[in-house]
Order: structure tokens, then sequence, then C-alpha cells
């Protein structure tokens, strides 16, 4: 029996210590631990620990642990075995969770104001819906507007107002830089600049192959503060992360994209520039902390630096030979420190795994202990291998996953480049390749849910707060239908599970598979 224990301790020499013993001394095997970050207010650090103890023995020596840590004064905040080993497991039901990101719209004018899902051929998806149940869906409510990081913390059930730290941490584990308490992460982009840091290009042209040579040569960099040590790290085409770690650093420094928030004195000599002209601003403290101007200061060297140290690059003269745009910048946002997430597991007793092309869901997944493998062909894009995709997942099923997400991010990318024809090209690839080999691969008893995780308008080429859609479907006996037949935005609302949240997704769909724990008789 494998159990997971989370306690608060004190932060001083020993706590661990006197922690651990009374686990050690009754023969249970530590498998792992795990400090998350010390909490303010009450200089108390979250721990985690696995261990595995005899099935015969689990509940005699569970009692023991408890009594000791009451003696200690050491604070339990869950101690619970991990799913059940044997029969039971077995017979319990499994989830493909499929969210295509973003792929709700609005009425189109040059669709005749249709949406794309009302013109695009979906008959998989709209077997879903007319089989299974539906509901309108908000990740936070009517009245917010997420992106889809917050969207999926809260789909996974976390509540992102709780442990959203930023984009940076989730990036960067996306990336499969390991993360500690305390680092400070950003997202990049590979940008083309002037000397005086204009911007030329906002994605320095997509450069996709041979972008080895400008990580090599970011990793050179050295910071004129001892203390702090960065890691630099591509991830897809332009996007690229930076890993801060040391003493006397902080999130909380505004971002260097102008089109990010940019803070009103951050705004520096911007009014030297010609009307549609944009500069990487320079980093401000956002607040009035030793820690956020030292960070602030070494984001602007770091800025400095990497121009120096990009711009007379073979691979960027080359660029330039063939009259393409150098990366000889970078520009970061989204600064955050390592979020504490409790693991998918601990919180929802099953195996997760998280099939993702893009570096914020696989970051998502990382951080929340989910398996998270690297699929051939998936590329967070249009272009992206739907069926390889649907393969990996349904193996992980069958291997030894009660719950797997398949995440499309292609679908939300050309609507936010408002292009129309690629999106709906992409719903039809996504239901009648990716959703329809899962369909057809599933076991009966198995789940199937699509969502989307918010409405992504093509014609404002953003997210708006338009309530998105979410279908559950099995194949099995015992599951009952709504009088909603087709997976389209207008109607969503009048099938059974009308206005679902975020939070709400988990457990719906545990209840679906009977993993639900009863509140009261
Ligand atoms: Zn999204």
């Amino acid at each position: 029996m494998i159990i997971e224990l989370e306690t608060l301790i004190e932060d001083k020499p020993g706590t661990l210590i006197k922690m651990l013993m009374p686990i050690s001394e009754n023969e249970c095997n530590i498998q792992g631990i795990y400090h998350g970050q010390k909490r303010e207010e009450d200089n108390l650090i979250p721990v985690f620990a696995k261990f595995e103890v005899a099935d015969t023995r689990f509940r005699d020596v569970m009692e023991i642990i408890r009594k000791r840590y009451a003696e200690l004064n050491i604070e339990i905040l869950k101690f619970a075995p991990v799913g059940l080993m044997g029969k039971e497991t077995k017979q319990k039901k499994k989830t493909v969770l499929i969210v295509l990101d973003g792929v709700t719209d609005v009425s189109l004018p040059e669709l005749d104001n249709k949406t794309p899902l009302e013109v695009a051929k979906i008959p998989t998806l709209h077997r879903l819906a007319e089989e299974g149940i539906c509901g309108a869906f908000t990740a936070l409510g009517q009245s917010a507007l997420v992106g889809s990081d917050t969207a999926m913390l809260a789909i996974l059930g976390y509540d992102p107002r709780e442990v959203y730290t930023g984009r940076g941490p989730l990036e960067v584990a996306g990336v499969n830089l390991g993360l500690q308490p305390g680092d400070v992460s950003l997202r990049c982009n590979y940008v083309t600049i002037t000397d005086e840091f204009k911007l030329l290009n906002r994605t320095a042209g997509y450069p996709r192959e041979g972008t080895e040579a400008l990580e090599q040569a970011l990793n050179q960099i050295r910071l004129s503060d001892p203390k702090v040590e960065f890691e630099f790290r591509n991830s897809q085409d332009y996007r690229c992360v930076a890993r801060f770690r040391g003493y006397n650093i902080s999130a909380d420094v505004s971002d260097m994209d102008p089109n990010y928030n940019a803070i009103a004195d951050a705004l520096d000599n911007l009014d030297l520039l010609e009307e549609g002209e944009s500069k990487i601003i320079t980093a401000k403290p956002l607040k009035p902390t030793p820690e956020a101007k030292n960070m602030a200061s070494i984001l602007n060297e770091f800025v400095i630096k990497a121009h120096q140290a990009l711009e007379d690059l073979p691979f960027n003269q080359d660029r330039v030979a063939r009259g393409m745009p150098p990366a000889n910048g970078i520009m970061p946002r989204g600064a955050g420190e390592t979020p504490s997430l409790v693991s998918f597991r601990s919180r929802w007793g099953m195996k997760g795994a998280c099939v993702a092309g893009t570096g914020l869901i696989k970051g998502i997944g990382r951080l929340t202990g989910m398996t998270v493998p690297d699929v051939p062909g998936a590329t967070g894009y249009v272009d992206t291998d739907y069926l390889s995709k649907a393969k990996v997942a349904i193996e992980l099923l069958q291997e030894n996953h009660d719950f797997v997400l398949i995440h499309v991010e292609g679908i939300d990318e050309v609507s936010h480049d408002r292009d129309v024809e690629a999106k709906i090209r992409a719903i039809e690839d996504s239901s009648e390749i990716l959703v329809h080999h899962v369909v057809e691969n599933v076991p009966d008893d198995a789940l199937v849910c699509v969502l989307s995780d918010h409405t992504s308008s093509s014609f404002h080429g953003d997210h708006t707060t338009d309530p998105a859609g979410i279908v559950i479907w099995s194949k099995g006996p015992g599951f009952r239908k709504d009088q909603v037949s087709k997976f389209l935005e207008s109607e969503f609302s009048s099938g059974s599970l009308a206005k679902t949240e975020g939070k709400d997704v988990m457990p719906l769909l545990m209840g679906y598979m009977q993993r639900l724990k009863k509140f009261g008789a």
C-alpha cells in the first residue's frame, strides 16, 4: 500500500528528521520527499512524503504515525492511501479529457454570421453531443476572462486564484528544466531588434532550425551579481525560457514586452518612437523591495548582454545574408516564482497523463506530476499530428493511466491570427482524426469529455467571456443523454450540465467514474 502524507513543519534544523522518524521506525519504505514553499504568515513549510507499507499493517501504522505527530505537534494536511491496489482499481472507469483550445467562437461576417463550428463538418463531435450530456462552460465563472493556463488549472481542479504565480514557471517546467522553490522563471521571445532595442519582428521570423547556437551563446553570459545564476532554454520556434536562481531575487517585475502588462512609468522613451513602433520595455520593480529592484536590474542587464551575445553569431549573419530577420534579442515576460501544486494523484487518486504539444500545458502536466510524453509530430500548431496524439493517449490509457488529458492548441493559435479557414480545418481534423480515433478505441466503460476551455473569437483575435461548451460521453450503458444533438455554441446551454465551471469538471468526471466519495449516508 502506498501512502501519501502532507504535513506542515517548522522551518528550523532537525524538524524534517523528526517528521520522518515515525515513518522509518515503522518499517515503511520512503519513496519520495518534497517540500513546498515556506508560508510567510507562520514560517511553516509544507512537506509531502510518499511511502510504502505492507497491506496488512497500513491501518495500524497510520494510527501510530498520527499519534506520534499529535505528540510532536506536527500538523497533518493530508494522510491517505493512494488508490487501492488489487481488483478494486481495475473496475474503476477511466477518462480521456480532450481540450479543444478556444474551439467555440462568435458569429463571423465572412461565414454569413455563422461560427466556425456551425460551418465545419464534424460528425464525430455531433455524435458525442447527441449521445452524451452537454453544458455551457466557463472556466472561472461568467465574469472572468481567462488565459489557457489559468483555465487549464481550473479544469484540473486547482484554483488559479490560489496557485497561479505567472506564465514563466509553467513554460520552464514545460521544457523540463527543473524548478526549485524561490526560482524566478520567465517566458521569452526571440526577437529582431535595432541597437536601440526597437522591435522590428516580435517572433524573429519563426526561427526553427539551428536555434541551439542561440541557446548556447546566451548560457555563456555572465551576470554582474555573483549570487544569481540563470539557465536559458529554447522551447519551440521563437519561444524560449529563462530561469533565475539565487539570493535577493523576486518575480515582482514588469514585463518587457510592450504587448503585455506594460505599466505606465515603464514606457520610458516610448514617446521618442514613431507611431506604430514599439520597443523592448525596461524592466521595472512592481514593489519597492530590494529583491524586486535587483531582479529588474538583472533582467535589464540580461537583455542588453543577450543582444551583444546574439548579434554577430554566424546563425544570424547567415539569416541576414538570406534576407531573413535575425534573432538578435530576447524579450522576457510573465515572471513567476515556482508554484506549489499538490500532485494530480494526491488530489484525485488517479494516475494522470498529459498529451500536449505546447510548453505551457506540458508544464502544467509536469508540475502536477502527470506523465508527459514527447509525442512524435505534436507541434502545438495546426500542422500537429492529430492521429499521433490520439494514439499515444490510447496507449497511456491501456497501460496504467486512469486519466489522460489531450490538449489541442492549434485551434486557439489560428483564432488569434483571425485565420477562419485554418480554424475550420483544424476543427474538422480534431473531430474526424483525433476525437474519432479516441472514440473508436477507448474501452466501452470509459468516459470521453470534450471541452472548449474558453471562447476564442476569430473576429477579435482574442479570448472572450462568451460561454464555451462541454460534452461528456460514454459508449457503455448506465449513462443518460439530454436533448442537445449538436456540438454547437447555440446548443450547449440547453444541455443538462447547464452552466458548468472549471472547478466542476473533475468532480463531475469522478462521479461518472464512480470514484466520488459520497457526502452523507
Ligand atoms: Zn485556451
